[in-house]
Order: structure tokens, then sequence, then C-alpha cells
């Protein structure tokens, strides 16, 4: 079997191998006796940054990391990645900062990270690169003299050509990426997307479906839409710490109190604030809900130094506070809103808890919490998952989940009042649509398909979990 090097911004080295890419990375590399090429997390001042990497090994995976100076951090991620091209890839061109310097960073940081690797490939290793940060290495490794199979997996949503067209250097970007075997997407939609972007812009011509020719390159372009360890999650929601979190939560319930759940890093694509007028908009319309729903929102902040991040917290604050005092009572405040993490133990025990899941992002690659929401339910009692169409998991949960566009604000109240009143049956069908997709095509098999096609003339893994 051929080695596997992963290349990824942040990698799960010390830290618990849980989450979509930590998962499915960790296991693909624990079976082929893998490299896992990544930034430390460190910073650390221009004069005593550490050019090469630290080298460690954690059960029989190989760990190369690298710090940032404070310049790079500054530049790369929270710059060029995080102000230009998560902004733009989620449809908010209105938020993306273009800065020049923050794009030469971003470039000198690939280069960099792609002579550290190249460094230490050897010629019938497969190269698996992950996400947005690093859209220019392929083509740096290449320039190396890199030959081996390579891929890329894009976890964010790929926009339409006329959005990501705004960004000034886009086509440099997508050169970089066409210097792969295989690029992979979350959904046929974002595929799409990216398919149409290679063709009037880089003139690549397409052989099929899933195929496509780009400065006489060969290229795999599919739809792998990431899973989760979806036994794993229902085993987490069956145990000790999800109940006792469950128990901590049910005396704000009661007997008669519905809970509605949203989980979400709080980030501007996600879309709480019009999840929170959403629920205004129910005890709006229905005198009859006051002090029978519990709307609890987890919101860990994140990205702190970025101005948008901040401009966000301060309206979920006013906007949680407003709504509380319009509606609640001295017995009742319909809005939880936690801004902070829950070990996923927890999460689980709640999940399983909530009559009604609120997954309603503005735009998502995927979102791992309708997925995780659904493993989570007692089948004989399974709650409603209330999901965004612009989120990446619609594609394959359309058909167990209420759609909503979660830019109407009426129509997600009314999603929740169906959700409410929905009879066991039909939530139980529902469940079982979700629960195909969920558990069928999981974290093992996002896995082997994506390798099955970086590896073609490879056996094929068994697909199994290795938790
Ligand atoms: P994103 O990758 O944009 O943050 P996803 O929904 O795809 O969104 O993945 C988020 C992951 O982070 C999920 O695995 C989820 O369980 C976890 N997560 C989100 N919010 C919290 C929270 N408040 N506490 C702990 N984990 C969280």
């Amino acid at each position: 079997m051929k080695r596997l090097v992963g290349i990824s911004n942040r990698t799960a080295a010390g830290g618990p191998k849980a989450g979509g890419l930590a998962v499915a990375l960790w296991d693909a590399l624990v079976q082929r006796k893998g490299l896992w090429f990544g930034w430390s997390g460190e910073v650390v001042d221009k004069d005593r940054v550490r050019r090469g990497v630290e080298l460690f090994d954690e059960e029989g995976v190989e760990f190369a990391l690298t710090d940032l100076t404070e310049a790079e951090h500054e530049g790369y991620y929270l710059g060029y990645a995080n102000r230009s091209l998560w902004p733009v890839l989620h449809y908010r061109v209105d938020l993306a900062n273009f800065d020049e310097d923050e794009y030469a960073c971003y470039r000198e940081v690939n280069r960099r990270f792609a002579k550290l690797i190249y460094s230490r490939l050897d010629e019938d290793d497969l190269v698996w690169v992950h996400d947005y940060h690093l859209f220019p290495l392929p083509q740096d490794l290449r320039d190396l003299g890199w030959r081996g199979r390579t891929g890329f997996f894009l976890h964010i949503p790929f926009p339409p050509p006329e959005i990501f067209k705004s960004i000034p250097d886009h086509r440099a970007l997508t050169q970089g990426l066409c210097a792969c075997d295989v690029i992979g997407f979350q959904t046929v939609s974002d595929r799409d997307n990216f398919v149409k972007y290679c063709v009037s812009e880089l003139g690549a011509k397409q052989n099929g479906a899933e195929e496509i020719s780009v400065n006489n390159r060969s290229i795999t372009i599919k739809a792998y839409p990431i899973g989760i360890d979806a036994e794993e999650f229902k085993r987490l929601a069956e145990e000790e710490e999800g109940r006792q979190a469950a128990s901590r939560i049910e005396p704000f319930l009661g007997e008669r109190r519905a809970l509605i759940l949203g989980v979400d890093r709080m980030d501007y694509s996600k879309g709480i604030p019009n999840r929170f007028q959403a629920v205004g908009k129910l005890l709006d319309n229905e005198p009859g809900l006051h002090g029978r729903i519990a709307y609890t929102q987890i919101a860990p902040p994140s990205r702190t130094k970025v101005e948008e991040y901040k401009e966000l917290r301060g309206e979920l604050d006013t906007l949680a506070g407003r709504i509380n005092g319009d509606y609640g009572d001295l017995d009742w405040i319909p809005i939880r809103y936690l801004a902070r993490s829950y070990p996923r133990e927890q999460l689980a025990g709640l999940y399983r808890l909530a009559r009604v899941a609120l997954v309603t992002p503005l735009h998502d690659g995927m979102n791992l919490v309708a997925k995780e929401f659904a493993a989570a339910q007692d089948p004989e009692d399974p709650g409603v998952l209330i999901l965004s169409q612009f989120a990446g998991a619609a594609e394959q949960l359309k058909h167990g989940a209420l759609i909503v566009n979660p830019h109407d604000i009426s129509a997600m109240a009314d999603a929740m009042r169906e959700a409410l009143n929905m009879a066991l049956p039909e939530r139980k069908k529902r469940y079982e649509a979700l629960a195909r997709m969920v558990f069928g095509q999981d974290i093992a098999w996002w896995r082997e398909a994506f390798m099955a096609d970086l590896d073609p003339n490879g056996e094929p893994a068994e697909v199994v979990s290795l938790h």
C-alpha cells in the first residue's frame, strides 16, 4: 500500500482525533503509516521562528509541523485565507478584504510549506492536500519536481464563477490547484461551479461529467460529501456523559417545554442572527408557544481577531437580549445563548434530547452538525432537522430534513411550528431517510471514495472506522 502524505493547515497532532477532517485523515494515515504535514498552531516572533519542522510520531503516524511567524499568521492565515478567501467562497464578497501584501504572504507560506514537504516525499507517495489555505501548494510542489499522484479536497463551498472571479488573483489560485490529479468538492453544485469556472477562465476541456483536461493534465473532478463517524456519535449519544449533559438542561424544560437546539461556531456564514429573528417571529405568530419552547444556541466564538467576527458577537448579544426582553417571563427565557464550546460527548446527549435542530447557515461547505444531530437521535422517538438549502448537507439530507431558505424568516418560523407539531410516524419516516445517508455515507465511506480515485491501482481498503 502506498504511503499517504496528508497536508492541511491544522493537524490533529496532540489533540483529540475528532471532527470531520481530523478523523478522516487520521484513519487514512494510520492505515497507510502516513505523514501529516501542517502548521503547529504556534505563532512565534520573527527572530525565534523555527524555519524547519518538528518531527514526531503518534501511533505510527509521522507528524511534521512548522510554526508560523507573527507576520505569516497575520498575512497568510488571518489575512488572505480568512479575510479574503473565506468570505468570497461563502458568497460574501461584501465582507472580503483584498490586500496585495497578504496575498504575497499567502503565496510565500505555500511555497515554504511545499519546500518543507518536498524534501520528505518519496516518488511513490500519494499526496492529499486540504482546503482553501493551500490552493497554490499542488503547483508549488510540481515546480520543485514532484510528479506523484496529488489530490485536493475543498471543505468549504466553491461559488459560481462570477463570484469567485472577484478575487484579484483567482487565476493563479485555480492554476495552482489544477496541478492535481483529483480535486474533490463537498457537493455536485460546488463541483459544477468549479468546472464552469475552469472551462470559461482556464480554457479547460470537459471529458465527461467527472473529468477535465487543463494544461495537458487530466483531472478527476468529483463531489465527495464528507461524512461523520455516525456509529460513534450514536454511541456517544446513548452514554452517561451525554445523558448527564441532557439532565443539566432538563430543569429548564420541565414536562412541557420542547428543546430547539442550534450548535455552530460563531461565524457569519452560519446565519445565527436570522435564526434568532425566526424564533422571535415564531413567538410573535404563536402566543400559544410562549413558555413551551426553549431555544438553546451553543456558539463558541471563533477567529475573534477578525473584525467581522467581533461585530457578529455584538449583534447576537443585542438580538438575544432584545428577544428575551420582549418575550421572556419570570419563569421562562426563550433564548439561551451560550458562547462556549462543549465536549462532543455532551453535545451528543443534547442533540438526542432536542425536539428540533436548527441548522440554517447562509452558506456552508457541508455542515457536520446536521449529520451529528441525525446520528444521535433515538430511532423510536426522533427529533426533526430543519436544514438550510444552502448547507452542503442539503444535497444528501433533503428527503429527511425540513429544508428552509435561511433568508426567509417567516418560512423558518413556519418550519419550527411544523417540526414541533410533527406526528411520530412522519418523524420516524424522515429520520430513516436521514439515517440512510448519515450511516451509509459516513466518514470511512468518504475517505475510501477519495482514496480510490487518488490511488486507482491500489488495493481498496476495508471500509471500517478505526475507532
Ligand atoms: P465548521 O467546520 O464550519 O465549524 P461544521 O458543522 O461542519 O462547521 O463542523 C463543526 C464541528 O465543530 C462539528 O463537529 C461540531 O460538533 C463542532 N462544534 C460546533 N460547535 C461546537 C460547540 N459549541 N462545542 C463543541 N463543538 C462544536
